[in-house]
């Protein structure tokens, strides 16, 4: 496995590989969600290559940047453990040459909502980084989450309206036994709480319960009692939305396919998750 952390040394190495690349975007700190995305990586390619940048323009002046977990030497461990190829761990700088005058790249139809509401900018953060990957490592396939099912659309989105010669495989949810969508952030919730925040998966399967049981079209109906799921496990709710799984657009008339998007706080520490129903 090769550590790089220079792009000149990325594009050497990069010109000197024929097989097909699949990437795997991460900003490390790599749990069993992070190990789905290289094991659905490792199917389809020998060549993973894995990038750990903790990006700090996809996060807001206010968030967790600086305490960020970067538990860099167990996460090159997992990495050899799983046939990685290249891991690409480069410095802000490296990515961000302090004197280039920033382009803007960003998916506003699909981003101004939801996330983009809560976390200005955040899209813009995270399409532009994503994009130098794309540009640096040139895949073929890049794996991405389900979990983050917005971002997921963004990217899906970006590639088509780019034409970027690029699939995205999404690869689904990893959760915890309770049904808690596994996470970086999760570990800064205090143990006493934690099993509080299985509230987000109930109020998901709710929503499902609702729409497949109980044949329930009005969203608003929905995404009351999704919020008060919430509530009852004292989870501060951002948003519980029904949308349009593609264009996530709201929607008047629940008919699946829809996706049922959710985000909240529990003890100041910031949750989301969402189904496809
Ligand atoms: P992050 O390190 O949080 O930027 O996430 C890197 C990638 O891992 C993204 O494509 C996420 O959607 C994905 N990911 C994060 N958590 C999970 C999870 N629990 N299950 C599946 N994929 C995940």
């Amino acid at each position: 496995m090769r550590l790089i952390q220079s792009i000149p040394e990325l594009r050497t190495l990069r010109q000197s590989i024929d097989q097909p690349i699949v990437l795997v975007p991460t900003m490390g700190a790599l749990h069993d969600g992070h190990l789905a995305l290289i094991q659905a990586a490792r199917e389809l390619s020998e060549q993973v290559w894995v990038s750990i940048f903790v990006n700090p323009t996809q996060f807001g002046p206010h968030e967790d940047l600086g305490r960020y977990p970067r538990p860099l030497e167990d996460d090159l461990a997992a990495c050899r453990r799983l046939g990685v190829s290249v891991v690409f761990t480069p410095e802000p700088d490296e990515i961000y040459p302090p004197l280039a005058i920033p382009s803007r790249v960003d998916v506003p139809g699909l981003t101004a909502e939801l996330e983009g509401e809560q976390r200005p900018g955040h899209f813009e953060g995270v399409c532009r980084v994503v994009l130098k990957l794309f540009n640096l490592c040139q895949p073929t396939v890049a794996t991405f989450g389900q979990k983050d099912y917005q971002q997921l659309r963004a990217i899906e989105s970006m590639v088509v309206d780019l034409n970027l010669p690029i699939t995205i495989q999404r690869v689904p949810t990893v959760r915890e036994p309770d049904g808690l969508a596994l996470s970086s952030r999760n570990r800064y919730l205090d143990p006493g709480i934690r099993k509080q925040a299985v509230g987000l998966y109930k109020a998901l399967r709710l929503a499902e319960q609702l729409i497949e049981a109980d044949g329930e079209t009005d969203p608003a109906i929905i995404e009351r009692a999704m919020q008060q799921t919430l509530l009852a496990h004292k989870i501060e709710p951002d948003y519980c939305a029904i949308r349009h799984p593609e264009t996530l657009a709201a929607i008047d008339l629940v008919r699946p396919p829809v996706v049922a998007l959710i985000a909240g706080r529990l003890d100041g520490v910031r949750l989301l998750d969402n189904l496809v129903i």
